[in-house]
């Protein structure tokens, strides 16, 4: 049995870049276009392997109301092994907004946290030019949670990058 290490997970970013569908789809694999969005924060739980001796046991909590209420957000990332943060392709202000939110983790939240930035809703067609987000060498994807299109690449790699105590 590989050993199981349990880490905090925070998505951050733009309300409706897709954060709770991302995570609906990668642990229920489920989308709902008309869900209503959810009130406060929650969190779900799934494992992921990591290598042979080691698997993810990833909190992932969907900080839902964080742009409204910022100040509760470094509540949330308190104590995260890795932080998602999310904004809409079609979007250009929601890439903004994820530039400030990985300006604020790397600044407040715990110096070794591992930062991703996904880039959601790949299916849509009008996607607005945003600079090379890969140049910020983050961990980087393009996801889609209506097709489910790189999410579980996004939750592995993420879970891979964070190190694992000894
Ligand atoms: P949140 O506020 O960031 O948690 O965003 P939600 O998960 O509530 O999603 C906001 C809206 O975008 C909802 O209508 C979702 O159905 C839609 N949505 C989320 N992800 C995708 C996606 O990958 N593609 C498309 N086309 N719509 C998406």
């Amino acid at each position: 049995m590989p050993k199981q290490h349990t880490f905090k997970v925070v998505l951050l970013g733009e309300s409706a870049v897709g954060k709770s569908s991302l995570v609906t789809r990668f642990v229920r694999d489920q989308f709902d276009p008309y869900k209503e969005s959810t009130i406060g924060a929650a969190f779900l739980m799934k494992v992921v392997p990591i290598d042979n001796e080691n698997s993810a046991n990833l909190h992932i909590w969907d900080t839902a109301g964080q742009e409204r209420y910022k100040s509760l957000a470094p509540m949330y990332y308190r104590n995260a092994a890795a932080a998602i943060v999310v904004y809409d392709i079609t979007q250009a202000a929601s890439f903004e907004r994820a530039k400030s939110w990985v300006k604020e983790l790397q600044r407040q939240a715990e110096p070794g946290i591992v930062i991703a930035l996904a880039g959601n809703k790949t299916d849509l067609s009008d996607r607005r030019t945003v600079e090379y987000a890969q140049s910020f060498g983050l961990l980087f994807f393009e996801t889609s949670a209506k097709t489910g299109d790189q999410i579980s690449g996004l939750f592995t790699e993420l879970a891979k990058k964070i190190p694992i105590a000894a």
